[in-house]
């Protein structure tokens, strides 16, 4: 018998349970086959969540299989059909337009992980896109999911990038990637608008029990299960977007498409971490309003639950009820971020001072256009007695006057704390990462891989695997972004 984590490809055991509900919530379809296609990266912490033993990387069955090309027993490939509210408005029918459910592994621990496709040809929610990712957002989709899970981010995971010399023409000409994404549930606030705006209130009922049933077993037994539903699903989105805050990470389309109904990161398009900090900063070029700009992100993230909210409606007893759970999301998130921040500044104990000291260190970091992940970093350094261990957050600005002013009210807060300054230090590391998916850095990596030498996302993929880790070796990942950096753009097209 294999062990916990060596099975082959085919000892996969697979119960699609999305399958088996009505048809009305997909169309059944085979991924469209992919030319020629090759290993870019695969990840051996996302093989080892379904049992996959890493050696199958290797093979030319798995690059076929995640290339859309050749199916494992068990496998019923299926696109499901959703809507949503794009950039504040209702965009009607959407759907997998370039993805494919292929059905939903067995971990060695009993959990089931669906694994996707995304871009894997065209299906009937493609509207007016070809089905196909270049391999350009692939890689950042790939490396982002398990940096993210590093971080200790809820988020869908990624087992593998397939690339192939197939061309596929977006501002200029490209070549089509392949995505196997893996995440207990891809279902998003826009399934359930979908049947919501559609009028079918049974099968928004189905849905509701079939998340219930499957991901939040405990909410049976409440008064109101879809009432329960509605809060767990606000609370989760609430510590979400503080989580995101709390990094510097931006979702670049934060439509209700793109919402988890598990609370998870999903959909990763152009988003980005904010290297000089700017409230204001927009991560997406195609976001020309700045919808999503990083200072809106949490009340994006409210409304996008109410969003939810709308679409349960009939499931809940009134709408009192839908505005008394819904109610839920400002103090998760004040709530959640406040606790992040504690521990980003190695604060144990609350205190209702805080609030302000938070409050004006964005306000220096933003009018000094400080580097947020370096600045985080660098502030376990500081030191409660005195200003010798300054520097490495002085440094990063042009005002020092402004630091100087804060770090004195900071360090006067660091001696009503008990914690002594190495085990504060010791804390605040496993808080503020060294290691993030910079642009700068998934460009560099993107660019080798288009001359096929995948080394560096393999490289980047490794040194983001441990994000809280020192990895001296690996300190040209940590440090500022180029010159050549600020002229990066990413878009909606990928
Ligand atoms: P996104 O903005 O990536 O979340 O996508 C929004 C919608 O457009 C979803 O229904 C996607 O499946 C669909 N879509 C995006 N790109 C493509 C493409 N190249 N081909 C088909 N559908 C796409
Ligand atoms: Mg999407």
């Amino acid at each position: 018998m294999p062990g916990a984590t060596a099975l082959t490809l085919e000892q996969l055991a697979f119960d699609n349970s999305f399958a088996r509900l009505d048809p009305s919530f997909y169309t059944r379809l085979a991924p469209t086959p992919l030319p020629e296609p090759y290993l870019v990266a695969g990840s051996p912490a996302a093989a080892g969540l379904i049992g996959l033993r890493t050696e199958e990387f290797r093979r030319a069955e798995f690059v076929e299989t995640f290339a859309g090309n050749r199916a494992l027993p068990g496998f019923e490939p299926l696109a499901a059909v959703y809507s949503g509210h794009q950039f504040g408005v209702w965009a009607g029918q959407l759907g997998d337009g370039r993805a494919l459910l292929l059905g939903e592994a067995l971990g060695p621990d009993g959990r089931r992980w669906e694994l996707q496709l995304k871009g894997s040809g065209l299906t009937p929610y493609s509207r007016m896109g070809d089905g196909r990712a270049v391999l350009r957002s692939s890689i950042r989709e790939f490396l982002c999911s398990e940096a993210m899970h590093a971080l200790g981010v809820p988020t869908t995971r990624a087992l593998a990038a397939i690339g192939s010399d197939y061309p596929v023409v977006r501002e200029t000409v490209e070549t089509a990637a392949v995505v196997t994404r893996m995440a207990p549930s891809f279902l998003r606030f826009g399934n359930f608008e979908h049947f919501y705006y559609a009028g079918r209130h049974q099968e928004l009922q189905a849905l509701a029990d079939y998340v219930i049933d499957g991901f939040y077993p405990g909410l049976r037994d409440e008064p109101q299960p879809y009432a329960a539903l509605v809060r767990e699903v606000v609370e989760r989105t609430a510590r979400l977007v503080a989580h995101w805050q709390a990094l510097g990470f931006c979702h670049g389309v934060m439509n209700t498409d793109n919402m988890s109904i598990l609370g998870l990161t999903i959909d990763y398009g152009p988003f980005g971490f904010v290297d000089g900090f700017a409230a204001n900063h927009v991560c997406n070029h195609s976001d020309s309003g700045g919808r999503y700009a990083y200072a809106n992100q949490p009340a994006v993230g409210e409304w996008n639950c109410y969003c939810l909210g709308q679409a349960l409606l009939p499931l809940l007893g009134s709408v009192e009820e839908a505005e008394s759970v819904l109610s839920a999301y400002r103090p998760a998130f004040t709530e959640e971020f406040a606790r992040h921040l504690r521990a980003k500044l190695g604060l144990a104990e609350a205190n209702d001072a805080d609030e302000a000291l938070f409050n004006s260190l964005f306000g220096i970091l933003d009018a000094g256009r400080v580097d947020f992940t370096r600045f985080f970093r660098g502030l376990s350094r500081v030191r409660r007695a005195d200003a010798s261990g300054d520097a490495a957050c002085r440094d990063l600005f042009i005002d020092r006057a402004a630091f100087d002013g804060w770090v004195a009210d900071y360090r006067a807060r660091l001696r009503t704390e008990a914690l002594d300054d190495a085990s504060r230090a010791a804390r605040m590391d496993r808080a503020n990462p060294k290691f993030v998916l910079r642009n700068h850095l998934a460009e560099t990596a993107i660019q080798r891989a288009l001359a096929r030498d995948f080394s560096e996302v393999e490289r980047l993929q490794a040194v983001l695997s441990r994000p809280y880790d020192e990895q001296p070796e690996m300190d040209a990942y940590a440090a500022l972004p180029p010159d050549w950096a600020s002229g990066l753009e990413v878009s909606c097209s990928s």
